[in-house]
């Protein structure tokens, strides 16, 4: 019989590779935390609806990113390709806009799907650490949130990303300027499906990743040029903000983002180590969201940060993470009634929080303590029978090789000390 494989752009997570993760997704949870940000779960699967609307229709996320299935029940729903339209969904079922404590400021972790074409970098099955605060109109919030994950790359050891920022303009002016740009792009030569996107969804044509699209584009008309007084003015309080808080940023007028509910502020963290899937997080203000949706005005903002590729930046740039050691104390008991006693020990210990593990299924001497070796635990506990009779068992301490009796009753405070 052939063996199953993970399906195709998917990945597990397995030890020792696996507390990298698990790190880094603490990591940039934790300065949120900090911050006032009450995390929130929600299902993995939403009313397709919910992103054609949230995310737009002429989205490649909704277009031809999303896994959709029609339940038995005959419902269609979608495995959730992004967060922040499940996260508002949430917020507004559950009132949380009414509660009467503006913004809603959320955190959350979990796994997303698309259905792309994988490579390094990016998966069908990828993790994300996202923020959103709901309901204000602030650019202060806009600051916080990317000065918090500016935080949270530094806590990681990152160096070498880079923070993009644009200003989409809102309701008022984008559409003169979308206009302007359409104009502008009629013009060029450019392929049929990018002839359609300049009709949809033309600020995406910025976007295009090809040389012959990009240099077309020089001369393309300038949303910086086109921000009304009030977009101009919250988009220089959000640079000064960021500038007075020690946060160097790029201006980049050419970033729009594959989302279509982003206004105002948007950014992009990039890496330079990681070649052509270089985003590791991006995020913006998305004013007009909530209404999409059915919900009141809620103006908010949010970003969302890629896991997969903080993790891989972090090995381009050689960042070696300070993870905590998975054992500290490893007992290797030889015989039957050593086996119940250093058992007894180890239950203990690992009561009093001390991280303990154990030689399983009755190995002799040697190739217990390979594994005590292998687990990294700083001291080894043995006994045998006559350690016993002598109320004592071996503590080793595999640093510095030393090696004496401690009296049972003694161990767990002893190891306490030690290991401080
Ligand atoms: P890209 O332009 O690379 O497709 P995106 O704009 O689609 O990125 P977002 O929707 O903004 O990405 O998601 C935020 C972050 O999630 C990205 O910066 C990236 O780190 C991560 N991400 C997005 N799609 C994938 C994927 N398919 N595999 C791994 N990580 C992903
Ligand atoms: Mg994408």
């Amino acid at each position: 019989m052939s063996t199953f494989q993970a399906p195709k752009g998917t990945y597990d997570l397995t030890p020792p590779d696996s507390a990298k993760f698990l790190a880094v997704r603490e990591a940039i949870a934790a300065p949120l935390r900090d911050s006032g940000y009450g995390y929130i779960e929600t299902p993995g699967f939403e009313d397709v609806e919910l992103f054609a609307r949230g995310v737009g229709e002429s989205t490649d996320i909704v277009t031809k990113e999303m896994y959709t299935l029609t339940t038995k029940g005959g419902s269609q729903l979608a495995l959730r390709p992004e967060g922040t339209a499940s996260v508002l969904r949430a917020a507004l079922e559950a009132n949380l806009h009414k509660a009467g404590n503006l913004p809603v400021k959320l955190w959350y972790s979990g796994s997303y799907y698309r259905y792309e074409r994988p490579q390094k970098g990016r998966y069908r099955h990828f993790s994300q650490v996202g923020a959103e605060a709901i309901g204000t109109e602030d650019p202060v919030l806009d600051a916080e949130l990317i000065i918090l994950a500016d935080q949270a790359y530094r806590s990681l050891g990152l160096r070498q990303f880079r923070i993009l920022l644009n200003s989409l303009g809102d309701k008022e002016c984008r559409p003169v300027y979308r206009e302007a740009l359409q104009t502008f792009l009629r013009d060029l030569d450019l392929d049929e499906e990018t002839r359609r996107r300049i009709e949809i969804n033309p600020l995406r044509v910025l976007d295009d990743k090809r040389a012959d699209v990009q240099k077309q584009l020089t001369d393309a008309p300038k949303l910086r040029d086109y921000l009304c007084d009030a977009c101009r003015a919250y988009h220089e309080e959000v640079r000064a903000l960021l500038t007075t808080a020690g946060v160097v940023f790029e201006d980049d007028e050419k970033l729009v983002r594959g989302l279509d509910y982003y206004t105002r502020t948007t950014f992009e963290f990039v890496h330079d180590g990681l070649g052509s899937q270089s985003a590791v997080g991006g995020g913006g203000r998305y004013d007009g969201l909530s209404e999409m949706i059915g919900g009141p005005a809620l103006p908010s903002v949010g970003w969302a940060l890629g896991v997969d590729r903080t993790v891989l930046a972090l090995e381009a740039e050689g960042v070696e993470l300070d993870l905590p050691v998975a054992t500290s104390v490893y007992a290797v008991p030889l015989g039957d009634e050593a086996r119940r006693v250093l058992f007894g020990v180890v239950t203990e210990l690992r009561r009093a929080g001390i991280a303990a593990d154990f030689a399983f299924g009755g190995r002799g001497l040697k190739g217990a303590m390979k594994s005590a070796n292998r687990s990294g635990a700083r001291y080894t506990l043995v006994a045998g029978e006559r350690d016993l009779a002598e109320g004592v068992v071996q503590l080793k301490d595999m640093e510095s090789g030393e090696q004496g009796p401690v009296p049972l009753a003694d161990v767990a405070a002893e190891l306490t000390k030690r290991l401080g």
